[in-house]
């Protein structure tokens, strides 16, 4: 079977959602509400993945640069900074896959790359062939939701999963959203489909490191000073 990948089914598997600039850093076109927090906690999640060799599917929105005639999408445009990953949501063993339609797999990609990304031209992962049939034919014991947007397409990959039989955990605080009411109906709904909701701390421990990094934002920095500095954590 092409993806006995996750040979053991016991293995858990953290599903890594748009983690791209224009969604995480404050000055990418569609950032989210609280990015710092959230990314510090993306942030400790790719590291836990990292160390303990948990295979990541990464899924990014890509959409076609048309010249400017892209009506009102004006994020993740093929070829802008917007829809490059945050540096450390990549590891150095890992394969790219374009949104083309096909639904090709290399026979053992998740036994020679830890993480695999699969561009998609959409919201939901399931609209992409290729996408779908990864998350279908997958077998693990836990699927690990971090990502955004928690009322788009994090809520979309939590239901798809659920409606396959999977088992869908989400990592609240390490999930983004635009919309405050929207974000907690999105929640309620995956719970009530099954979703167990849960916090980075419970995978990765707790650590007193708030670093995000990767934004230049004012906050990401004074953030980055007090750390520095060894002052103490906000709470
Ligand atoms: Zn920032």
């Amino acid at each position: 079977m092409m993806l006995q990948m996750v040979r053991a089914k016991r293995r858990q598997v953290l599903v890594d959602i748009n983690t791209q600039r224009d969604f995480f850093l404050a000055d990418g076109t569609v950032c989210i509400r609280n990015h710092r927090r959230v990314l510090a906690h993306v942030r400790r999640l790719m590291a836990w993945a990292r160390r303990r060799g948990i295979p990541v599917i990464s899924t990014c929105e890509v959409y076609p640069d048309n010249n400017g005639h892209n009506g009102d999408l004006r994020y993740c445009i093929d070829g802008t900074d917007g829809q490059l990953k945050i540096p450390y949501t990549l590891l150095a063993s890992r394969i790219s896959f374009a949104a083309d339609g096909s639904t090709d797999l290399p026979r053992d990609m998740l036994r020679r790359y830890q993480q695999v990304i699969f561009h998609k031209r959409c919201v939901d992962p399931f609209d992409e062939p290729r996408i779908d049939r990864v998350l279908s034919e997958v077998c693990a014991a836990e699927f690990i939701l971090m990502g955004a947007a928690a009322e788009g397409a994090v809520k979309a990959a939590a239901l798809g999963l659920l409606q396959r039989d999977k088992k869908v955990s989400i990592v609240i605080d390490a999930v983004g959203y635009h919309d405050n009411r929207e974000a907690k109906m999105a929640f309620r709904k995956m719970e009530a489909k099954g979703a167990k909701l849960i916090e980075t701390r419970r995978i990765a421990g707790t650590s007193h490191l708030r670093l995000v990094g990767a934004c230049h934002c004012e906050s990401c920095q004074r953030m980055l000073q007090k750390v520095t500095v060894g002052a103490p954590d906000e709470k």
